[in-house]
């Protein structure tokens, strides 16, 4: 790792410098929504006070340059995950929309009866639920990935469930819950040999590691800007471009049509296909700052960086009598979900507030994992590289003020 001052990095987050409940923010929900440092706040504000107009249509100047600025952003997206074509860049509202397009648009065009979505037990909600919705519309049948104990996902019965039937596999790269880091460059070339499409959701990997689309070889890789740095109600759907051009448009408006008549209407070019409508313009031009942002940073030193604060935590949490960790793969990101003797999370979350301690409680929209573990949700501790070993010693604190409360 290149010598960093992360310090000098955290102070740009304006929002960690703040007490609450007369303590100081400890921030250790990264894996719901990161925080935005000064220079994309700034972006934002900038836009708002002396750019915005609306984009792709105007001929006037603020239409031109707000049009300019947003489309950089798809090129910055494309840089950053390494896509050959910046038509294959399309962006949504987040994770959730890139996903409900795939399955709509694609899964309307390409599945029928009979035929298999392999999802994995790991799924976060918003990589399963559509794919119901698309098999009870369809007659496509949906099969699991089971993992074991410490949440790692059992690749020889994936190989097993694999045949002429299945169409996509569609598989989270991190989990948002366990931390686990599948292997999912394996899981796309066991797919490729039954020529299944794969759609892998990256909303907990594409902020914490490089991620290299062409290497992968994933058909679909979907990922939300608020997880990175970024603004709410931004994301990305990334497909290859000869899928994509032979899906049918997910929504239909403005921006995404090339002539529309009473007797039939045709559509725009990619990416443009589609993004009905005026899209969150805002958003997308402050996710571009933020791309900047862990650029300057460096995707390599921000992994190297977590790893590091993730070791130390664990090795601060195992000294603690009680706690249980819940996802243990020896492949994992700064993710640490865990449980407390028998305190409840929500009751365990709660208190751990009161010490400034900021930690998500409950099943994470996985509800599968849930199941699995017999156990009605965890505590989990997300870090990012803003985080610090202080940050760590204060979620210490907060676990073990939090059990004595109980006993
Ligand atoms: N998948 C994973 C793995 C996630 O962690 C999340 C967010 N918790 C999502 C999908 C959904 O992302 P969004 O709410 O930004 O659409």
């Amino acid at each position: 790792m290149q010598a960093i001052e992360w310090d000098k990095i955290r102070a740009q987050f304006p929002v960690l410098h703040q007490q609450v409940h007369g303590k100081p923010l400890v921030y250790l929900d990264n894996g719901a929504s990161s925080q935005m440092p000064q220079s994309v706040i700034d972006r934002i504000n900038n836009y708002h006070s002396m750019e915005h107009a609306n984009i792709h249509r105007g001929v006037h100047y603020l239409s031109q340059t707000a049009t300019d600025e947003y489309e950089r952003t798809r090129e910055k997206v494309r840089d950053l995950i390494h896509a050959r074509f910046i038509e294959e860049i399309i962006f949504t509202t987040g994770t959730t929309d890139s996903i409900n397009l795939v399955a709509d648009s694609w899964g309307h065009k390409n599945l029928k009866e009979g035929d298999e979505i392999i999802l994995s037990q790991m799924e976060h909600h918003a990589n399963i639920v559509p794919w119901q919705l698309i098999a009870q519309k369809t007659g496509a049948v949906i099969k699991v990935i089971p993992m074991d104990e410490s949440g790692v996902l059992d690749l020889e019965v994936y190989a097993s469930l694999l045949n002429e039937r299945t169409k996509m596999v569609a598989l989270v790269h991190v989990s948002n819950t366990l931390g686990t880091v599948n292997p999912v460059l394996e899981c796309c070339k066991l797919a490729k040999k039954f020529n299944a499409a794969v759609l892998i959701d990256g909303a907990q990997a594409v902020p914490h590691m490089p991620v290299d689309i062409q290497a992968l070889n994933a058909d679909f890789y979907a990922f939300s800007a608020h997880k990175m740095c970024g603004p709410t109600g931004f994301g990305v759907l990334y497909g290859k471009q000869e899928l994509l051009l032979e899906m049918p448009p997910y929504r239909g408006g403005g921006d995404m049509i090339d002539r529309v008549s009473f007797s039939g209407t045709t559509f725009n070019d990619l990416p443009h296909k589609f993004e009905a409508g005026t899209p969150p313009i805002a958003a997308g031009i402050g996710f571009g700052e933020s791309l900047n942002f862990l650029d300057s940073v460096g995707l390599s030193n921000i992994a190297a960086r977590e790893h590091e604060l993730l070791e130390y935590a664990n090795h601060e949490l195992s000294k603690i009598d009680g706690l249980q960790f819940i996802g243990t793969s020896t492949n994992k990101t700064s993710v640490i979900s865990f449980l407390l003797d028998n305190i409840h999370p929500t009751d365990a979350g709660t208190i751990m507030d009161k010490y400034g301690v900021a930690v998500r409680t409950g099943h994470h929209c996985t509800q599968p994992i849930m199941e699995y573990y017999s156990i009605p949700g965890t505590i989990r501790a997300s870090l990012s590289f803003y985080n610090n070993e202080q940050d760590i010693d204060a979620l210490v604190s907060a676990v073990k003020e939090t059990q004595s409360f109980f006993t």
